[in-house]
């Protein structure tokens, strides 16, 4: 039986990260697989195709340049599922290519098929073709992440009625959509379609969306979408969904609506992978929906030489914060000192429009009692977003009224998963205020936003000093 100081299941973010660090720490690792190709959720069916496709769609819709050239400008006019794919398959290639060299220049061992736990130091991998093989381990990082939640009432076809991972297999462009549950992911898809001019439905049975992100924003947001056509139910609760003679996809309310149409995305929901897993083996229990509990400063579950990371141990199941706490674990498990984790991650949401946002909301603010002000600035102030033809897109920016700290930076609009940065590291740093008042920003972007919303917030900001050089 082989032995490895560190053994890693999945290779998606969390796991590739947790091997990496663990094999930079000059330990033994090997990573299971049970996909024909490394790269995990992210890489196959998540975040790398869905961003490739919201790419792909905004360039060849021409969606970007509308501002100026009106809405029935199109890069390309007739815009089919090949195109779509063809994207796809070369990104995906790619990341996986860079994925292996990474694995081989760290020396990571990987090995393909199926984990379970035998016990709380060895893994049996079940291979595709029915071979066995059992591991040896000290530390163990479960980075096996999640699957979409398929109920058996809902009659999944792959090709009227999917999941985000039948979407992404063979895309088409749909006449039209419906799409249930407004998560970010079918907030994500719903939008990108809309922007090829597919009618799309939203389905959600809350009577509010996105409720980790400030609510100023999600309003801005909503009324950006229902402008351009999209039909948003919410309170409404899908109780049926046949397929019918025509093989569309027709969803019946709880009211007794009835929806009908090309395409439907079913997307309420992912569940951890852990069925199979051989858990009981070794005294783990997973919730309903199959997550781990860890401890959130180590990502020990409660076998601690066991970690888990990534998606899942739940919220916020996010590539980019799977890869931190896979580091995180392995470096822990391998008795490396750990960085003190840093207070406020970035989310973001790559919808049309984009969203992006760190630190509190305004409701956060306001629950924990600090007094506050906003600084509000809109992308159509700043002369970048004048030459982009920007009719949307706005920013707002949070300060302490006691320390002129920030305290969180809301964004709504074109490129607001990158401008978020220059937030986030002023959050974490513990800038004030006065940095955005005080620096030169580079002329034309969109991050002078940042000094357009925090002159707004120092206009109402109480003791205020002259500020040399104010328009
Ligand atoms: C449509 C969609 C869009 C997304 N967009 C974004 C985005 O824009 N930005 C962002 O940050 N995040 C995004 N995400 C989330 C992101 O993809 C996940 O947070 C990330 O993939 C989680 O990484 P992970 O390492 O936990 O696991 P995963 O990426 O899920 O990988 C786990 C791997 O483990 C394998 N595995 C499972 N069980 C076993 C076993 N028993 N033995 C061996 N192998 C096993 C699985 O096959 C899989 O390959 C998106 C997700 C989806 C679905």
């Amino acid at each position: 039986m082989e032995h490895f100081d560190l053994l890693v299941i999945g290779s998606g973010p969390a796991g590739r990260r947790a091997a990496v660090q663990g094999a930079k720490l000059g330990k033994s690792v090997m990573v299971i697989e049970n996909r024909l190709r490394l790269g995990g959720v992210s890489v196959h069916t998540g975040t790398i195709p869905s961003k490739t496709l919201r790419e792909t769609v905004l360039n060849l819709s021409g969606w970007r340049e509308r501002g100026f050239y009106g809405l029935s400008y199109r890069v390309k006019k007739d815009i089919e599922g090949k195109d779509l794919g063809a994207r796809l398959r070369m990104t995906l290639n790619h990341e996986i290519e860079v994925l292996e060299h990474q694995f081989a220049r760290n020396g990571v061992r990987t090995f393909g098929g199926m984990a379970r736990f035998l016990d709380t130091n060895r893994v049996c991998v079940t291979a595709h073709d029915g071979d066995e093989t059992v591991f040896g381990f000290d530390h163990a990082v479960i980075a096996v992440g999640t699957t979409p939640y398929r109920p058996p009432h809902i009659p999944f076809n792959d090709h009227s009625v999917l999941d985000s991972d039948s979407l992404v297999s063979e895309p088409r462009v749909p006449r039209s959509l419906t799409v249930v549950g407004a998560g970010v992911i079918g907030i994500e898809y719903a939008t990108i379609f809309s922007a090829l001019d597919v009618p799309v439905t939203i389905i959600e049975p809350k009577e509010t969306i996105l409720d980790f992100i400030d609510r100023e924003i999600v309003e801005e947001f909503t009324h950006e979408l229902r402008q351009r056509g999209m039909t948003i139910r919410f309170g409404a609760k899908v109780e049926k969904v046949e397929v019918d003679e025509q093989g569309w996809a027709v969803s019946t309310l709880a009211d007794g609506r009835r929806i009908r149409t090309d395409m439907l995305l079913y997307a309420a929901g992912r569940s951890g992978a852990t069925e199979g897993l051989g858990l009981e083996n070794c005294g783990i229990v997973p919730s309903d929906r199959g997550r781990l509990k860890v401890d959130p400063v180590t990502f020990q579950t409660n076998v601690r030489n066991i970690y888990a990371a990534g998606d899942v141990i739940g919220f916020p199941s996010l590539a980019s914060t799977s890869m931190e706490q896979g580091r995180i674990a392995a470096l822990h498990a391998c008795g490396a000192p750990m960085p003190p984790a840093p207070q406020f991650f970035p989310y973001g949401i790559y919808a049309v429009p984009e969203i992006s946002t760190v630190g509190l909301t305004e409701q956060e603010v306001r629950n924990q009692g600090i007094p506050y002000e906003n600084g509000i600035a809109r992308f159509r102030e700043t002369s970048r977003g004048h030459i982009m033809g920007l009719e949307s897109g706005m920013m707002k920016m949070i300060f302490s009224l006691e320390t002129r700290k920030l305290l969180g930076v809301h964004i709504v609009g074109e490129g607001a998963t990158e401008l978020i940065h220059i937030g986030q590291a002023v959050l974490n740093l513990g800038g004030t205020l006065d940095y955005f008042v005080e620096n030169a920003f580079n002329y034309p972007t969109l991050a002078e936003a940042y000094k357009i919303a925090a002159l707004d917030a120092w206009n109402r900001m109480p003791h205020n000093v002259p500020v040399a050089n104010i328009e």
